[in-house]
């Protein structure tokens, strides 16, 4: 499933190619993806010129001169497929410029796309709810003291609410509570100044070293048939259950399950 890594490595792919070109054509090869596709984007998109593109979580934005934007969503299994040879079953939607052609592929058709006005976009129902950027000035220990507060909730699960902090998927959350050494079944309330100082640039740093990892791999999208979206990166405790610690010399990545979900952690180095 493509966390904020892989969604902002594909816009960073997607722009090399598309920024600042006019769209020639729009292609919907079928009427919905996980909801049916905004009425009159074939018309809206074509002829469009790209101005810029961006993320906002897990979402992409493919922003237009004509004032809108194009919001995708890669869901679990989506991906964008640059100058792809031949249409390919579950190629859903085609956006071609002068040079390239982009095309959204999803065989389990969680993704979808949305078109909105580009000046309402943070009223977009995702969007106005949602938190702080985790890789923006906003989200600082403050933010984070004033919303975590009295919850008695996990750490970890609060950490996954969309409305504390925008775009962390599970992997990141527990790679981060590892850095910072925090418990992950520690109610909310109880993570003090101290530990948020250290949790803060945690979340930062293993975004962008994922980033990074994404982004050496975007020479590839440069040669014909190129896939956005996927790429490997090296985790410290999420997927490691019983193996040692990359930290401390005693510890074994244990594995639990939080709402629903599992959470991977050293007992000895976040007590
Ligand atoms: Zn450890």
């Amino acid at each position: 499933m493509p966390e904020l890594p892989e969604v902002e490595t594909t816009v960073r792919g997607l722009a090399l190619f598309l920024d600042g070109q006019r769209i020639t054509r729009v292609a919907q090869n079928r009427p919905d993806m996980r909801f049916p596709f905004p009425e009159g984007m074939v018309q809206a998109l074509t002829g469009a010129t790209v101005t810029s593109l961006g993320r906002r979580a897990k979402y992409g934005l493919i922003h237009t001169d004509r004032e809108t934007t194009l919001i995708f969503h890669l869901g679990m299994s989506g991906r964008w497929r640059i100058d792809p040879e031949a249409d390919e079953k579950h190629d859903h939607l085609v956006i071609e410029t002068a040079a390239n052609r982009f095309a959204l592929n999803d065989p389990r058709r969680f993704g979808y796309v949305d078109l909105v006005d580009t000046a309402q976009l943070q009223d977009w129902p995702a969007f106005s709810v949602m938190g702080p950027e985790p890789l923006g000035e906003e989200l600082s220990v403050e933010h984070l003291r004033a919303a975590l507060k009295g919850r008695k909730q996990a750490i970890k699960l609060l950490l996954l609410d969309q409305r504390i902090v925008a775009g962390l998927g599970n992997i990141y959350v527990c790679e981060a509570l590892f850095r910072a050494g925090i418990h992950p079944r520690k109610a909310g309330g109880l993570v003090y100044r101290p530990a948020l100082a250290r949790l803060v640039p945690a979340i930062r740093e293993v975004l962008a070293q994922s980033i990074e990892d994404g982004g050496s791999t975007l020479r590839d999208y440069a040669r014909p048939d190129g896939e956005l979206g996927y790429f490997a990166t090296r985790f410290d405790v999420y997927g490691r259950e019983g193996e040692a610690c990359h930290r401390c010399d005693d510890g074994i990545i244990r594995r639990i399950v939080q709402g629903g979900r599992s959470t991977w952690f050293c007992p000895s180095c976040q007590g």
